[in-house]
């Protein structure tokens, strides 16, 4: 048995979704014919109470392709200083859009209306153009903190007061979504654009959507095709996506329970300095100056348990679909014996 901590993006298709991948009708998607990816862009654009979204590889490209649609060379998108778009998605915001990023320090990644208030630029000449608000829920770096609705909505108004466009970086919006209890059409009403990631929790091998109204979407995919992103028989794909998404959003709450009581346990060892807020399916933790984090991985990689450094003393645990009850059992038995 091997127990891969390192991500959520591990997960292999189970049989179940293997079968809807086979069963799959497809056809070239660059003709606006492949019929399995057009019914997952209407059924996640509906979820979201959006008009329309574009299927692409990659989360990546989702967002990279939402900032090139809002901004224009020069301009300036405002983020929280963990955010995914700007740690790590290879320098993308400057190299697809010759735009440059203002880092907010949010609390536990999470950005205020206030925060975006004193960010933005006024509209003088010489000053960089404000254009686009980036947010992430759940916040990755920040140990899977999610927003309120309420503070998503502020946001949201101070962004439409001031002619910002607004766009939720939703790799992982479906664990906030079942821990927060709010809606996805209430997400949806807040946001200009939404990149969501059908390979992360929710278990698919390959996907995410960018969803927006009409317009935009049409915008988005013109720049999905220069970035090399129109797929052709991308139904074997969307149709892990569909499965993924009419079986494996409320179990989300199993992964969040399992990583509550992962790091309820590592609250109590001795190596372990501190356990960050476990809020969905991340748990951060740092380790003391007794045992460096290279030994500490490859004791755990000698118990068949795969984990990564997170910077200098901490370590990223992630829970997912393939991380069972028995699973939980083995990884607390051997953090005890470390
Ligand atoms: C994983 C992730 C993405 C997208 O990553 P890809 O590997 O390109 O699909 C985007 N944002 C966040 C917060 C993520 O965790």
């Amino acid at each position: 048995m091997i127990i891969d901590l390192r991500s959520d993006t591990v997960t292999k298709p189970t049989n179940a979704m293997l079968k809807a991948m086979f069963n799959a009708e497809v056809g070239d998607d660059v003709f606006a014919e492949e019929p399995t990816v057009i019914a997952l862009e209407q059924k996640s654009a509906k979820l979201f109470g959006k008009e329309a979204a574009v299927f692409c590889p990659s989360g990546t490209m989702t967002n990279q392709i939402a900032i090139k649609v809002h901004t224009n060379p020069g301009d300036e998108v405002l983020c929280d200083s963990t955010a995914h778009i700007y740690n790590y998605e290879g320098g993308g915001i400057a190299f697809n859009s010759g735009v440059q990023a203002k880092l907010i320090q949010g609390e536990r990644g999470r950005i205020s209306a206030q925060q975006v208030l004193e960010s933005m630029n006024p509209t003088f000449d010489w000053l960089t153009k404000t254009s686009l608000v980036s947010i992430e829920n759940t916040a990755n770096r920040a140990g899977g903190s999610f927003y309120s609705l309420k503070q998503m909505q502020e946001v949201s108004e101070v962004c439409k007061k001031n002619k910002l466009n607004y766009h939720l970086d939703g790799a992982r919006i479906f664990n906030a979504i079942v821990e927060a209890g709010y809606s996805a059409a209430e997400v949806g009403k807040c946001f200009d654009s939404i990149s969501i990631c059908l390979s992360k929790g929710l278990g698919a091998p390959v996907g995410s959507l960018l969803l927006g109204e009409t317009e935009f979407v049409r915008k988005a995919r013109r720049v999905r095709k220069v970035f090399g992103g129109g797929m052709r028989q991308a139904g074997y794909l969307a149709a892990a996506g569909i499965y993924a998404l009419d079986h494996n959003i409320s179990r989300l709450k199993e992964d969040h329970k399992r990583a509550k009581q992962l790091a309820t346990t590592m609250g109590g060892l001795s190596y372990i300095d501190n356990v960050l807020p476990v809020d969905t399916n991340i748990i951060i933790f740092n380790l003391n100056d007794k045992i460096n984090p290279e030994t500490f991985v490859q004791k755990l990689a000698d118990n068949n348990i795969k984990a990564v450094g997170f910077g200098k003393q901490a370590i990223r645990f992630v829970t997912h679909l393939d991380f069972t009850d028995e699973m939980l059992e083995k990884t607390e038995k051997v953090l005890k014996g470390i």
